[in-house]
Order: C-alpha cells, then structure tokens, then sequence
C-alpha cells in the first residue's frame, strides 16, 4: 500500500486570504487516530466551501484537508470495532472542520466517528446522503417525534433546491407526506415536483406579511434551512401544535420573532444537529436510510465530480448556484 495520496489543501496567506490547490500528501501528515480509511467518495456541503474559503466558525488550522464526509475502506484499524477491508462512512464530528475531510485520498480518525456502512447503500449512496441528507432525516425524525403526521397537511421545506432541502422533499415525500417547497429558483419549480413536492412557492411569497407577530396557519410542519425572516415566517404560519426544524443560515443566523406562535398556538421549535449526533441513533438512523428510507431517486438531485472540479464548485455552492448534491469520486 502507497502511503501518498492526492489531497486538496486550503493555505493561509494573510489573516483573509486563503488558496485551494491539488497537492500529494503522505499518511504521516494525518492526525493520530484508530483507523485509516481509503476514501472511494466523499460529498460537497455548505459547511465544506466555508472552511474552504478559511470562515473561523469551522476551521483554525490551515494548511488544511476540508471535506465533512467520507465513505470508503478501513486500511487499518487499532479498534478492535474496526478491520482491513471494512466498508465504512464517516461525517460530522472534527472531519473536515480542524481535522483533514474527504476531500483527500485517506482520512486517520478515532474510531468513535466511524459508522460500518449499512447494508444496502453502497460507498457512493452513503455520499449521496452525506451530512445533508442525515440532516434531512434527522428534520424528518424530529418533526415524527413531535407528533407531525402525514394526514395533518402540508409540511414545509425552505432552501429547498439545496443539499439538506432537496433530500428533506424526496424523504418527506416517500413516506407519504404532502410536501410544500420553498425556492428562489424560478427555474427549478419542475425539479423540484420531480422530487415530490406537490406545489412550489418563491422566497417572497412565504414573507408575504412576514413583518406581522402572527400568520395564517397553514403547514403542519416545517424543515428550515435557511433561518432568519423565512425561519420566523415558517414559525409565524405554522398551525396550532405543529413543529418546525431548524438547521441552517444560509439566509441569516438571526431569528427575528416574538413568543406568540409558541404561546398561543403551541408550535415547538426544534434545534437540529448532525454533527455531535451520538452514535446508536446515528447508526439507527443510517440504516433507516439503507432501508425503509431508502430513496431511489435520489441519482436525478445528483452530480458527480472529481477532486479537481471541487475548486470551482466551492465558489458555486457559496453562490447559492447548485441544486441538489454534488458526491466527490476520490478513486
Ligand atoms: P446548500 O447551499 O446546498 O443549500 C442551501 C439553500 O439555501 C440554497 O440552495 C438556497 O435554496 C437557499 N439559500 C441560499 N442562500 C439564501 C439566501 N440568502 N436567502 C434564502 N435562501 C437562501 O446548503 P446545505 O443544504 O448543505 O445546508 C443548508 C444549511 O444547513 C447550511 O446553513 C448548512 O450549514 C446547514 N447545515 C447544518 C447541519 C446541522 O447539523 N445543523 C448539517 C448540514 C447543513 P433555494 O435557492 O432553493 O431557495
């Protein structure tokens, strides 16, 4: 076994400025770690072109190795969990943020971030997913828990085009709900019906009125990604015990609302967080994925590129410019 491998590294030159470039880089430059995994595939997130472009919210340490997910083969393993040859995926945690990501050809990592790939998804369908699509049904799984049932009407989807959106209206779709999307995509209003959501409406229609404390109800339930006034006017619509999700700001990080949906109609607010996610629901739901929730058509919402395309569609994915998921073939 080689010990280089191709990796794409992010530099500091001053305090703002950072460059991506292809570079080789030997199995000693990881971290220490229980297990080195050959990656086949990794995915291409939000989180990864802010680390990418040096935001300090995700990562400190440069040079560095971005890349939140990865999918591949164990080559070694000091954990007794883990052996050579083992399939397995790895999101969330450190990966990608100050410990370098997918977007290189080995990872070395602790063996407590290390999920076995269920059976039924390959190393490629494990990435389709990735971290936005277990966001997508850990928005799912929250809105069941707090009692969202699929006769209770429309649920909502914001930043619907996106990662976390476009997997969150395919899964809600698949087990039966009645799914409304949310775009600033004119252009996009047909992918996204072919996703399964039964209507579609702009940005500025969901703030029509938004100023005002309260709203007319009408979803059941809401998955958020974008927050500020789209999460607020999601809140503010949502109707008497219903539950909305919040995992993103791709819009803003601000929620600029008062207690009134909470107090007179009994609506929950749900915090969603894939990254410190602990590992037996993490495994739960990963293989809910590989079964039940399994999505077949999720191959139409993705676009497969390579380790040098990544560069380019950093720029593109910070631009709001890409729909659905982007998967990295790394071998
Ligand atoms: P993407 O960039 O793939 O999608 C975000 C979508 O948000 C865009 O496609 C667009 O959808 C919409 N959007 C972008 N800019 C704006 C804007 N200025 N105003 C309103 N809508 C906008 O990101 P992801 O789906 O990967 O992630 C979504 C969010 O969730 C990010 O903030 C990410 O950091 C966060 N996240 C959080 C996780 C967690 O564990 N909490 C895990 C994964 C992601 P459209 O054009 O259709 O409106």
């Amino acid at each position: 076994m080689t010990d280089t491998f191709k990796t794409l590294l992010v530099e500091q030159v001053d305090k703002k400025t950072f460059t991506r470039k292809l570079t080789t880089r030997r199995l000693d430059d990881l971290p220490a770690g229980d297990v080195v995994i050959e990656v086949a595939y990794s995915s291409l997130n939000y989180k990864d072109a802010l680390s990418a472009t040096g935001n300090p919210g995700v990562s400190r340490n440069f040079p560095h190795t971005p890349g939140i997910d990865a999918a591949g083969t164990v080559v070694s393993s000091d954990s007794a969990d883990f052996s050579a040859g083992d399939q397995v995926l790895v999101t969330g945690f450190d990966l990608g943020m100050n410990t370098p990501g997918g977007f290189g050809g080995k990872i070395r990592v602790p063996a407590e971030w290390v999920v076995p790939l269920p059976q039924g998804l390959s190393t490629r369908d494990a990435m389709v997913i990735g971290t936005a699509g277990f966001t997508a049904a850990l928005s799912v799984q929250g809105l069941i828990n707090a009692g969202v049932k699929k006769e209770d009407g429309e649920v909502l989807v914001t930043g619907a085009t996106g990662g976390v959106g476009s997997v969150a209206v395919a899964l809600l779709h698949h087990i039966g709900y009645q799914v409304v999307a949310v775009t600033g995509k004119a252009d996009k209003h047909d992918f996204l019906k072919s996703l399964g959501a039964s209507d579609v409406i702009s940005r500025e229609e969901l703030l029509t009125n938004h100023e005002r404390p309260m709203l007319k109800e009408r979803w059941a339930g809401c998955i958020d990604c974008v927050g500020g006034d789209y999460l607020a006017a999601a809140i503010k619509s949502t109707r008497y015990g219903g539950a909305v999700t919040c995992c993103g700001l791709t819009a803003s990080p601000e929620l600029p609302i008062n207690v009134f949906p909470f107090i007179l109609r009994g609506v929950s607010l749900l915090g969603i967080d894939s990254v410190q996610c602990p590992m037996p629901p993490r495994q739960a739901l990963w293989n809910k994925l590989a079964s039940e929730w399994k999505l077949d058509g999720l191959e139409a919402l993705t676009e497969e590129i390579t380790l040098e395309q990544v560069d380019s569609y950093i720029d593109n994915i910070l631009a709001g410019k890409i729909a659905g998921r982007v998967v990295v073939k790394l071998s």
